[in-house]
C-alpha cells in the first residue's frame, strides 16, 4: 500500500481563497477589515519567521495585521499592558502573543499572558478559558493546529466517529486540544506521552494516529496499523547526517537536498510508514500551512462574533 498524501498546502490555499469574499464582505459591512494584533517579544529567529508568515498570509487575505514588537528586555508588566491595550482596541478582533516568550520573564509568564487575552479575541485558543470551553464541548476559538487537522480530516472525507484515535503528545497547544476535538467527534481517544509503556503497541490500535512529539522518525511502520490514517504534526529540523540517512535511502531526492543544504525539515513519522498507512500528511506541506489559515479563520470568526454581540447589545 502507498499512502494517499493529504495535501495541507493545497487545502490551505483553497481555504484562503474561500475566505477572501468573507473578509471583503466584513470590510464592506463594517467599514474596516477584521484586525489581528500580534505581539512579538525579543528576536527569537524561529518566531521572526513564524510571525513574518502570519503577517504576510493575513495581509494577503485582506486582514489588518499589526505587529507589535517589544524588546527582549520587556518586563511581564510591559507585555500584559500591551495585551490589555489590544483587548480594549476596537480595531483588533484577534490577539496573538508569539510563543516562546523570553525565558527571563519567568516560569508561568506565558500562560499568565495567554490568560490575559480576552476570550473573544483569543485566536490562538491558548487561554485557560478557551481551553476550558473546549473541554466542555462549548468551543469558542480553538487552537489552530488541531483545528486545522480536523478541517483536513473532514474535507478529505475521513471518518472520525466510532474510530480509535491515538494522539502522541499531551501539550496544551496541540496534544490535549487535538484529543478533545477527536473525542467530541465521537472517536475513542487515547493520549500517549513520554511515560507511555509499549508506545508502538498502543499506537498500532489507532485508525487515526496523530504524532505531535518533536522527534524525527519516532513513528516507524511498527507503530501503524495497516490502513490507518497518520497525521504528522511535528516540525523537526535535522542537521545530523546520521539521522537524515536513517530516514531516507541513498539517492533519495530529500537526502540529496539535505547534503546540498546541510539541514532539512521532517516530522515525527518515518517515511517508511507510507507503505503501511492509507493516508498521511507530509512534512513540510501537511499540517503546517493549515495552522496559519486557521489563525485567519479564527480572526474572522472573532471579528464577526464581536460585532454581532455588539448589535445584540444595542437592540
Ligand atoms: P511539546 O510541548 O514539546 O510536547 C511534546 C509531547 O511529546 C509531550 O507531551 C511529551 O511527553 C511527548 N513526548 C516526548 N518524547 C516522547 C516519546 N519518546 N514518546 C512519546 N511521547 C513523547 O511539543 P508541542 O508544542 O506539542 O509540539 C509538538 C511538535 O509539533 C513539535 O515538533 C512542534 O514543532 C510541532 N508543532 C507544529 C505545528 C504546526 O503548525 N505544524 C504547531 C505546533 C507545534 P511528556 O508530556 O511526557 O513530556
Amino acid at each position: 500500500m502507498t499512502a494517499r498524501i493529504l495535501d495541507g498546502q493545497a487545502l490551505a490555499a483553497k481555504m484562503q481563497e474561500e475566505m477572501k469574499p468573507l473578509v471583503a464582505s466584513f470590510t464592506g459591512r463594517h467599514g474596516r477589515p477584521p484586525g489581528l494584533g500580534i505581539v512579538l517579544v525579543g528576536h527569537d529567529p524561529a518566531s521572526e519567521v513564524y510571525v513574518r508568515n502570519k503577517v504576510k498570509a493575513g495581509t494577503e487575505a485582506g486582514f489588518r495585521v499589526d505587529l507589535e514588537r517589544l524588546p527582549e528586555s520587556a518586563s511581564l508588566a510591559d507585555v500584559l499592558a500591551r495585551v490589555d491595550r489590544l483587548n480594549r482596541s476596537d480595531a483588533h478582533d484577534g490577539i496573538l502573543v508569539q510563543s516562546p516568550l523570553p525565558k527571563a520573564l519567568g516560569k508561568g509568564a506565558e500562560q499568565r499572558v495567554f490568560d490575559t487575552i480576552a476570550a473573544e479575541k483569543d485566536v490562538d485558543g491558548f487561554s485557560a478559558e478557551s481551553a476550558g470551553l473546549l473541554v466542555q464541548n462549548r468551543p469558542q476559538l480553538v487552537a489552530c493546529t488541531p483545528a486545522g487537522i480536523i478541517e483536513l480530516l473532514e474535507r478529505e472525507g475521513i471518518q472520525i466517529a466510532g474510530r480509535r484515535a491515538v494522539v502522541i503528545g499531551r501539550s496544551d497547544i496541540v496534544g490535549k486540544p487535538m484529543a478533545m476535538l477527536l473525542l467530541h467527534r465521537d472517536a475513542t481517544v487515547t493520549i500517549c506521552h513520554s511515560r507511555t509503556p509499549n508506545l508502538a503497541d498502543v499506537c498500532r490500535e489507532a485508525d487515526i494516529l496523530v504524532a505531535a512529539v518533536g522527534r524525527a522518525g519516532l513513528v516507524t511502520r511498527e507503530f501503524v496499523k495497516p490502513g490507518a490514517v497518520v497525521i504528522d504534526v511535528a516540525i523537526n529540523r535535522v542537521t545530523d547526517a546520521g539521522i537524515a540517512e536513517s530516514l531516507f535511502p541513498p539517492g533519495h531526492r530529500r537526502l540529496e537536498q539535505f547534503r546540498a543544504k546541510g539541514s532539512m525539515l521532517v516530522g515525527d513519522v518515518h517515511p517508511g510508514v507510507a507503505d503501511v498507512a492509507s493516508a498521511l500528511t507530509p512534512v513540510p506541506g501537511g499540517v503546517g500551512p493549515l495552522t496559519i489559515t486557521m489563525l485567519m479563520r479564527n480572526t474572522l470568526k472573532a471579528a464577526e462574533g464581536r460585532l454581532s454581540a455588539r448589535v445584540e447589545a444595542d437592540l
